[in-house]
């Protein structure tokens, strides 16, 4: 293990501020199963402890969420030691089935879905989009495959500020290095792909994408999320207000993270009223899909997801967030529907070109 999640570990003093605030001890109530619980495995596994099949649930149920980092009174960065035990697990040869399956689905078909890979974008069959730009809009494999309206809705939005599409983009990589594995030919393949384009900055619609962008790949291009892009470009877009009341719910990977809270609202309130959630902003309680635990553990992942929900105030419209897997995550267990900032925006949009 590297030596900053060694100290990371020395740092955690067992005082257990981390345990009510764990979405997964909330769901189980077993130590083993919460920030601290997992901190003292972490432990004994780097010293040698022989791991079983429970250690492994427990260390992957951890969704990456970073609540325990924000509120741990030690500076620990427990979701970072996870996330490295969970590659040490892994070269260990101790690995779940469906991360099995999730490992083979990505690097098989350029995506965790596993779904089959098209020739070409489907964006570039349905838009004229020109090949060189300075902005590459990465759609992301939830947007390539399971929202493809919002995806082209999004890039509808900015496709006059600069910006081109992957012909060939894969997974960013993300799944794969949330849950141990490496995610190096990814990585390659999207930076030669970019690289064709010319483009000096990746605008990334999903929060994972973002962060893994941000953090994983080398520094060779800015990276921004659509909501700092079109925060940035809003006198341009042509909004206008709706009488609508929505929610928002900040992602994990993008809020907490990497500190975009300000942006999404920005757009927000340009179309809407916002009422916020009863946690948010670097408070905000997790959807319960990160950190491969919606794939590996789904009926935990929804009871998390309900009891994100009890955030929600009355009264509103939409509940909004600008991450695919989030909202993927949270309409499930949802009775205000779920939707995406783009899917907002789009309609202040469509409001103006009616009154037009
Ligand atoms: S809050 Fe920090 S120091 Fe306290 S038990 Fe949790 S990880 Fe350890
Ligand atoms: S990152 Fe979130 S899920 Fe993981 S241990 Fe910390 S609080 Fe629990």
């Amino acid at each position: 293990m590297q030596e900053d999640k060694q100290r990371s570990i020395l740092k955690c003093v067992r005082c257990g501020a981390c345990r009510s605030i764990c979405p997964v001890f909330e769901e189980f109530g077993w130590e083993s199963f919460s920030t601290r619980g997992r901190m003292l495995l972490a432990k004994g596994i780097s010293n040698g402890m022989d791991v079983d099949e429970s250690m492994i649930d427990s260390i992957n149920t951890c969704t990456t969420c970073g609540l325990c980092e924000q509120m741990c009174p030690a500076g620990a960065k427990p979701s970072d030691v996870f996330e490295e035990l969970r590659r040490d697990l892994v070269s260990m040869g101790k690995i779940t089935g469906t991360q099995l399956e999730l490992y083979n689905n990505t690097l098989l078909t350029g995506n965790p879905l596993g779904e089959k890979r098209p020739d070409t974008s489907f964006i570039l069959k349905q838009r004229d989009v020109p090949k060189v730009a300075d902005y590459v809009y990465f759609v992301g494999c939830l947007g390539s495959y399971r929202f493809r309206e919002t995806a082209l809705k999004t890039y509808d939005l900015i496709k006059d500020m600069g910006v081109t599409v992957l012909s060939d983009e894969v997974c960013c990589g993300s799944p794969l290095l949330r849950t141990g594995f490496d995610a190096d030919e990814l990585i390659r393949h999207n930076l030669e792909q970019i690289e064709k384009t010319g483009a000096h900055t990746i605008v990334a619609s999903c929060a994972g994408c973002y962060n893994t962008f941000k953090n994983d790949y080398p520094d060779r291009f800015n990276v921004v999320h659509i909501t700092e892009f079109l925060a940035e470009h809003i006198d341009e877009l042509g909004l206008e207000m709706l009488d609508i009341t929505v929610t928002y719910h900040d992602p994990c990977h993008l809020g907490r993270a990497n500190r975009v809270f300000d942006p999404p609202r920005k757009l927000i309130i340009a179309v809407c009223d916002l009422k916020e959630m009863r946690t948010n902003r670097e408070n905000a309680k997790c959807c319960g899909g990160g950190g491969g635990v919606r794939k590996g553990y789904p009926e935990l992942s929804a009871s998390i997801a309900k009891k994100r929900i009890m955030d929600v105030p009355d009264n509103v419209d939409y509940m909004v967030t600008c991450c695919p897997l989030c909202r993927t995550n949270l309409e499930q267990a949802s009775a205000v529907p779920v939707i995406d900032l783009l899917d907002l925006l789009y309609m202040a949009q469509k409001e103006r070109l009616k009154v037009a």
